[in-house]
């Protein structure tokens, strides 16, 4: 039997129902348990240094950001972890690497402290991408091999980079098995790295008309929360009410470098499509990829190095921690799985004198979820402090500049 997903809960409700009036004292148990999953709730409190005001809601977007940047390199090509890795992460970039189809893959050479954003909170937090790749094409032999080695992959997923399913095979042709690409990519990462990715990247090439229809189905019948495809919604997504991330189909667009390699002039486009998008009011969440990120522009699809260094860090100087510190340089999962949990808490707060009790109600959140983060934006012209909780990691700025508090569920 075939149940939409969304049924699901009611259907269990109703069969614990039935075994409840069968098995009397077993039923209370279980009855029990799935109250409590339902009504799961977080509390803490708050005390005031003065008697003020104070307001309480989610944070739009984590960290009270303005601009959530996500940014994905697809097909999984060794340059990632050779120059855009180090470059973002903090590292020693590569010198020029040849690879087995004879393409510089490597950077300057130069070692990179990082590009970083803060959390508002004393604390920095590098900049992250998404990589979108093919279980099929992961090795770690020829040395010069073009794409990354499991346990490349492995280390930037464990730096809080995202990895997004793009099919096991990167096949588009006619006669491709949409389904056994989608399935065969998430067991081959479950068995290698021991996650399950639940966000689908449309492999581009030569296909039959509208193939990439086959994979948006497969997708997100296969437990994939949205597809980013030829058509479909952003990349720039309005944030600040309730957003519809429900099989969510998004349209793909590359920043890619031109001909020229003696300017950083087509660079400087993207950077000026980016400052308009931070200058409108409320605050956006802009979604963008690339391929390559190695000295030579890889099918001319991707970004020279060059370009790659030059871009990344023009955004970190005006809107990271050097500059006005208003992005969430973050990757599609953690945006993704943000905004989720925002639209889907209810936040309460009583205020009483210098005491504030605040009380979160929690929705189920799926099991895939690699963060459970709430981000809240307190209103007052008070300092606080918040009065420990052992049973939450609970961070403020209330001895600072007393905007928010960032809660990590476990
Ligand atoms: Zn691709």
């Amino acid at each position: 039997m075939k149940i939409p997903h969304s049924q699901i809960k009611p259907f269990l409700f109703t069969f614990v129902l039935l075994i409840n009036s069968a098995f009397l004292c077993f039923g209370n148990d279980l009855n029990s348990k799935i109250d409590s999953s339902k009504t799961k709730t977080i509390s803490f409190t708050i005390k005031l240094k003065s008697e003020n005001k104070v307001t309480i809601k989610p944070a739009t977007l984590k960290f009270n950001k303005h601009l959530a940047y996500s940014f994905t390199l697809d097909d999984g090509y060794r340059s990632a972890y050779l120059t855009a890795f180090p470059l973002l992460n903090g590292g020693k970039i590569s010198n020029s690497s040849i690879n087995e189809w004879k393409i510089d893959q490597g950077g300057d050479g130069t070692v990179s402290e990082g590009l970083f954003y803060s959390d508002g909170m004393g604390n920095k937090i590098p900049f992250k991408l998404a990589l979108a790749i093919n279980g099929g094409s992961i090795r770690d032999l020829p040395e010069n091999r073009g794409h990354l080695s499991w346990s490349e992959v492995k280390e930037m997923y464990n730096a809080g980079w995202d990895i997004l399913n793009h099919g096991f095979h990167h096949a588009t042709k006619h006669g491709t098995n949409y389904k056994a690409e989608v399935t065969e990519n998430t067991t081959s990462i479950q068995q290698n790295l021991d996650f399950t990715m639940s966000h689908f990247v449309v492999p581009g090439g030569e296909g039959d008309e509208k193939y990439y229809f086959e994979y948006e189905k497969e997708a997100l019948n296969n437990r994939h929360f949205s597809v980013a495809s030829y058509y479909g919604v952003g990349p720039v997504f309005k944030v600040d009410s309730k957003v519809d991330l429900d099989k969510m189909i998004s349209a793909r667009t590359f920043v890619q470098s031109s001909k020229d390699t003696t300017s950083f002039r087509t660079m400087d486009k993207y950077s000026k499509t980016i400052d308009s998008i931070v200058k409108q009011k409320d605050p956006v969440w802009f979604n963008e990829f690339t391929h390559g990120t190695g000295n030579t522009n890889l099918w001319n699809l991707s970004m020279r190095f060059p370009d790659f260094k030059y871009y990344m860090t023009t955004l970190a100087n005006k809107y990271g921690l050097k500059g006005n510190d208003s992005i969430w340089m973050a990757p599609w999962q953690e945006v993704y799985e943000y905004i989720w949990l925002r639209d889907r808490i209810k936040v309460n707060f009583q205020h009483k004198n210098k005491e504030v009790t605040v009380t979160i109600q929690l929705p189920e959140i799926p099991e895939t979820f690699r963060n459970r983060d709430i981000s809240l934006n307190i209103e007052t012209p008070s300092k606080f402090e918040i009065e420990s909780n052992k049973d939450l990691k609970i961070k403020d700025d209330g001895k600072t500049t007393h905007k928010q508090i960032f809660i990590q569920l476990k």
